[in-house]
């Protein structure tokens, strides 16, 4: 794991199984694999000198040897409408990420981002303009949760991989990440309190759901059909709808995990009843749940969100077809626009068009 500048092994993407090997083969007892983990993933850490029960010279062994990441705050804005943050961290190697904390009656939340920038190219979303910087190491998905809950003080119950980037299109590191937050000897976040919400890549939904975890799966939809979905969202081109609603119902035979379908409303495109009727019909049979998102305006596209009574119509015809329908809440409306417009604003502003 050589994603950032150092070229250093990644000491926080490791297994407590590696780690315990590497203390090993530098001739240290083995509790200190232990003691090193609960610092790293228990006690966040930020850098090897709060490590106080560490011998000295072990310490120094260390960081000569591995790369220890830490993000920096680069802001922090706070919605006085219901609490919720977004943060713009800074990365090793200059680049920006977005994450995002929102305040729910069953604990807090933490919307993470998987990628530096995105390739996937989903018309109305703003992080996937500038393309795919790189992916995010392991250590970099986690330090997003850590650095907020340290910051906050507050325990993080419940984590989304929704943020910048298609988690699958990185999909060795979010295994290990999954793996490395739901460990024991670390936050042990619930498997069942993780989303992880990808655009479709077909043969890693199947992967994903052969690995068996307990984490719910949502695709992005955003369409009815085919054809509709191709002009939204360009992976539909070498993914097609049928294929990708086959590896949803695979993940929930392979998991028992009721697949969620994000649909984003976008007025004049794939808002009308029809629409919603044909959305009926295609997730027929089908034990999911649909979540509609009133497409947030990006300044670069002209996409807008259709009217209040058109979304309920929308949301009234799915219910009559017996189809479980959420419209999801619009959290810290007052603190920034669409996902990813935060970074973009960022970097246009510091001059910097392709981080
Ligand atoms: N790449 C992943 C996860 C990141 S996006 C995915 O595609 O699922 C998280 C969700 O927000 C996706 O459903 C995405 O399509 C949606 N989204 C992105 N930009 C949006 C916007 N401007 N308005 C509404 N939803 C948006």
């Amino acid at each position: 794991m050589k994603e950032n500048n150092d070229c250093k092994t990644d000491i926080k993407s490791m297994t407590l199984e590696e780690l315990t090997a590497e203390i090993a083969a530098l001739g240290e007892k083995p509790f200190r694999a232990g003691q090193l983990y609960q610092w790293m993933h228990q006690k966040l850490a930020r850098d090897y000198d709060e490590m106080t029960n560490l011998p000295k010279l072990l310490r120094e062994t260390l960081r000569a040897q591995y790369g220890y990441t830490a993000l920096t705050l680069v802001e922090r804005r706070v919605s006085k409408l219901d609490g919720t943050e977004k943060y713009l961290f800074g990365l090793a190697d200059g680049n920006v990420i977005e994450s995002v904390l929102m305040r729910y009656q069953f604990g807090n939340s933490v919307c993470i981002s998987s990628q530096a920038g995105c390739r996937m190219g989903c018309r109305f979303c703003a992080s996937t303009i500038g393309g795919l910087t790189r992916n995010l190491l392991p250590s970099e998905m986690l330090d997003q949760i850590y650095a907020i809950q340290r910051l906050t003080g507050e325990r993080v119950s419940h984590v989304v991989v929704m943020g910048t980037g298609e988690p699958l299109d990185n999909y060795d590191y979010l295994l290990r990440f999954l793996k490395l937050l739901t460990q024991e000897k670390g936050l042990h976040i619930s498997q069942r309190n993780i989303t992880v919400s990808t655009c479709g890549l077909t043969e890693r939904i199947r992967a994903l759901a052969d690995e068996k975890l307990q984490i719910t799966l949502a695709l992005s939809l955003h369409a009815p059909s085919q054809e509709k979905r191709q002009k939204l969202m360009p992976v539909a081109n070498k993914y097609d709808l049928g294929g990708v609603l086959d590896a949803c119902r695979y993940y929930f035979k392979q998991t028992g995990r009721r697949v969620t379908f994000e649909y984003s409303l976008v007025s004049g495109e794939n808002a009308s009843e029809e629409d919603a009727r044909m959305l009926a019909r295609l997730l027929e049979g089908m034990n999911c749940h649909i979540n509609l998102i009133p497409v947030n305006p990006v300044k670069e596209r002209s996409y807008v969100q259709p009217e209040r009574r058109e979304i309920l119509a929308f949301k009234n015809v799915l219910e009559k077809c017996g189809k479980t329908v959420t419209i999801r809440r619009e959290m810290g409306r007052d603190i920034a626009g669409a996902c990813g417009q935060l970074r973009k604003g960022y970097m246009e502003q510091s001059g910097q068009a392709k981080l």
